[in-house]
């Protein structure tokens, strides 16, 4: 079996290495924080003095990092991925960045003789856990192919979708659906509670309809029951959607829902309220009416 290293130990990248590890793979693994480092020692993992290091000890790298110039830094940057990989080693990216910086990576990849993939993830901490992300992946046919069997350790579908940066585009896909769905769901309970429905029976009367979705079923209980606990942030949700605006700028496309959705980010992140789970997006939207959508109490209700 070829050996990982794993850079990125968060939310995410933590119990997808350790999916690794639980399939038999052997891991050298990377994080900032060096507590993060020891769980996944405890796990049977080794630690990594650096990316360096943990690039020149392995075949395949993967990193599971925030955003694009996080990405940058530690591939390209001192003491980063390529200061240590081997030529004929593949770094597969799995953070969700800009195309064009996923296209930069891999090119200044491809000049070291270093295969890049960029697979981006979908289906937050629960899929991670469980090993069943949706991961859509940019690159080449023949390095999708070496990394295939390792993918499918951390996810339920694993599809190329074109050459490198197809992947991140396909997130941007996924994320502009993602929020302009919490966005709808926010408008629709609030006007329902605010017309003196329940929003608990309105989400069970529409889930199993035309409008029902994961989106629905995953974040409407969480807004009527007020938990906003990540999750998935705001803050990176809005990095997500602020790639996407300028994908789309880049190609001339305009993109008016995402836009109104980035407003609400943006107004979320300013209002302090960046690390709540972007089903908080709602919070806007009751702040605007005047009405919060949670389950009516038994004596209100009454
Ligand atoms: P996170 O902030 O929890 O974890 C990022 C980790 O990277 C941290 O442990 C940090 O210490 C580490 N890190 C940052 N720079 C580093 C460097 N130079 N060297 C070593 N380690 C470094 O983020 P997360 O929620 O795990 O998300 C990771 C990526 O996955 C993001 O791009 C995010 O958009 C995407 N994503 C997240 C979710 C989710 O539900 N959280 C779902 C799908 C996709």
């Amino acid at each position: 079996m070829a050996q990982i290293g794993f850079i990125g130990l968060g939310i995410m990248g933590k119990p997808m290495a350790r999916n690794l590890v639980k399939a038999g793979h052997s891991l050298v693994v990377c994080d900032l924080s060096k507590d993060r480092v020891a769980e996944l020692v405890a796990d049977g993992a080794k630690a990594a003095e650096s990316a360096s290091d943990a690039a020149s000890r392995s075949d395949v790298i993967i990193t599971m990092l925030p955003d694009g110039p996080d990405v940058e830094k530690c591939v390209l940057g001192p003491g980063g991925v390529l200061e240590g990989a081997r030529a004929g080693s593949i770094v597969v990216d799995m953070s969700s960045i800009s195309p064009v910086v996923a296209q930069k990576v891999g090119a200044a990849c491809a000049a070291r003789g270093v295969a890049f993939v960029d697979a981006p993830v979908s289906g937050g901490e629960p899929k991670a856990i469980d090993g069943t992300l949706a991961i859509m992946c940019g690159g080449a046919q023949q390095d999708f192919d070496r990394v295939l069997p390792i993918l499918q350790k951390m996810g339920a579908t694993v599809t190329l979708t074109g050459a490198i940066g197809a992947g991140n585009v396909t997130k941007l896909a996924n994320q502009i659906m993602v929020a302009c769905n919490i966005a709808a769901m926010g408008e629709a309970l609030v006007l329902a509670t605010r017309a003196g429905l329940d929003p608990e029976v309105v989400f069970n009367a529409v889930k199993g309809g035309l409008a029902g979705s994961t989106v629905l079923n995953a974040k409407a209980p969480m807004v009527i029951s007020g938990n906003f606990q990540p999750g998935f942030r705001i803050n990176l949700h809005q990095k997500d959607l602020r790639n996407a605006l300028q994908a789309a700028e880049a190609m001339k496309v305009d993109l008016p829902f995402t836009s109104k959705a980035q407003e609400i980010l943006t107004a979320l992140v300013n209002d302090g309220k960046g690390n709540l789970d972007h089903s908080a997006m709602v919070t806007h939207i009751e702040k605007k009416a005047g009405v919060e959508v949670r389950k009516r109490t038994a004596a209100k209700a009454g």
